[in-house]
């Protein structure tokens, strides 16, 4: 465990900018540092040369030294010259965002395909860089030792090197892939519906899955305890029919973009979903920022014409003032789609079987009719005109893309 120092910068007042540092410090614990200290500054724009000015870069070096801190890291991405500059000038390891995310998916991926996947997106953010904090990786690829610092020369070497390893990863990539389509074909051919779990990372997803098929999925504390897809049967009791539930590795700010390339073989699992459960932490302060998110890289994937119900989660975390009047209700998402809302407690159990009956409802039909009738403003409500807009009415919207 390398003890290090956390450093957040708010660029131009960015609504992502999360103040209390909490998810970079469960990031950095997830790829097995341990925070000693945490900083914040504000900036117009990042330094070009350092990314922060060059007072906090002294203030952070004293804080190096005053905490015997190992490595210091930033929740942005840094360019390549500034990250050599920062290691430069703090004389430690310095990562950024994307470098934990990188870590903590080749430390936890179980596939053939997945352990590939992570190998080029880390190379391919080597190729442009050398860092302190991953020289046990360029060593490992052949590089000559790193014995007084790397060297422009020895910089050349190493990128050649690390190129040719790309070109052989893909080549290997490009083997496993071919496999699997072979395999999603002949998963196409059988009639089961299929429930896929999506969300932000830690909004509980591994939890309700096992709450529901009562299997054992690791659940934990910890950014991305899962990458691989698993999938179990889920009976539905109201209907007297089964259907598939796949848990899926989640989503957060930022995830490199290489990384949401490398993961398309999970991802797409959300994509071919007849059904996705949209779960978010109802407790959490930046839920609205974290769907918008999820509903991003949804679209990304190609998933976001795949009906979804919003299942909030974590609902024991509530205060009373912020608990919902129906534990099941409809929300609008930004698209004009509206959608199913339940409420739920995956560790609890509260609304567990209300889930269970949408899900059902969805398998056979049913819920588009009833959304539809609830979209009609009903007695006693004053707000709501949705039903006379025809843009919202009707299941032809619930099924089609917005
Ligand atoms: P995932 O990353 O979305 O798969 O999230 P996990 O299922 O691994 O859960 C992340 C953390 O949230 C774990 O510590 C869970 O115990 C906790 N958690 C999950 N569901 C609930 C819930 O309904 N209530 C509370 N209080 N905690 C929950
Ligand atoms: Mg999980």
């Amino acid at each position: 465990m390398a003890r290090a120092i956390l450093v957040g910068v708010d660029v131009g007042g960015s609504s992502t900018f999360d103040p209390t540092l909490d998810e970079l410090a469960q990031l950095a614990e997830s790829a097995g540092d341990m925070p000693v200290a945490r900083v914040v500054a504000r900036r117009k724009a990042p330094d070009p040369a350092l990314f922060v000015g060059s007072g906090k870069a002294d203030e952070i070096k004293a804080l190096v030294q005053g905490h015997r801190a190992e490595a210091v890291l930033f929740d942005q991405a840094l360019s390549p010259a500034q990250q050599r500059n920062l290691e430069r000038h703090l004389g430690v390891a310095v990562a950024d965002r994307t470098m934990l995310i990188l870590e903590i998916f080749a430390a936890r991926a179980q596939s053939h395909e997945g352990k590939l996947q992570v190998e080029l997106a880390q190379l391919q953010y080597l190729s442009t860089r050398l860092v302190r904090r991953w020289s046990h990786l360029e060593r490992q690829r052949g590089g000559i030792g790193t014995r007084g610092g790397p060297g422009e020369a020895q910089i050349e070497l190493d990128r050649r090197m690390i190129g040719e390893r790309i070109k052989s990863v893909k080549e290997r990539l490009e083997k496993v892939k071919r496999q699997r389509s072979t395999q999603r074909r002949s998963r196409e051919r059988n009639q089961t519906f299929r429930v896929s779990l999506v969300g932000y990372t830690n909004a509980g997803k591994s939890t309700l899955f096992n709450a529901l098929v009562n299997a054992r999925s690791y659940a934990a504390d910890q950014l991305f305890a899962t990458l691989d897809t698993t999938t179990r049967q889920l009976f539905l009791e109201d209907v007297g029919r089964s259907a598939s539930l796949s848990d899926t590795v989640g989503f957060i700010r930022d995830l490199p973009h290489k990384l949401v390339e490398a993961f398309e073989a999970t991802l797409q699992e959300a994509a071919d979903a007849d059904l996705l459960l949209h779960v978010v932490d109802a407790a959490n302060p930046l839920l609205v920022e974290q769907m918008a998110e999820v509903q991003r890289v949804l679209a990304e994937i190609g998933a976001d014409a795949v009906p979804q119900v919003l299942v909030y989660n974590k609902f024991d975390k509530l205060e009373a003032t912020q608990r919902p009047r129906n534990m099941v209700d409809t929300m609008e998402l930004d698209g004009g789609v509206r959608v199913a809302r339940v409420f739920v407690s995956a560790l609890e159990g509260q609304g567990l079987d209300e889930l269970r009956r949408i899900i059902a409802e969805a398998a056979t039909g049913t819920l588009a009719e009833r959304l539809a009738a609830t979209e009609a403003p009903s007695p006693g409500e004053s707000k709501g005109d949705a039903g006379s807009d025809p843009q919202r009415t009707g299941t032809h919207h619930f099924h089609s893309s917005p």
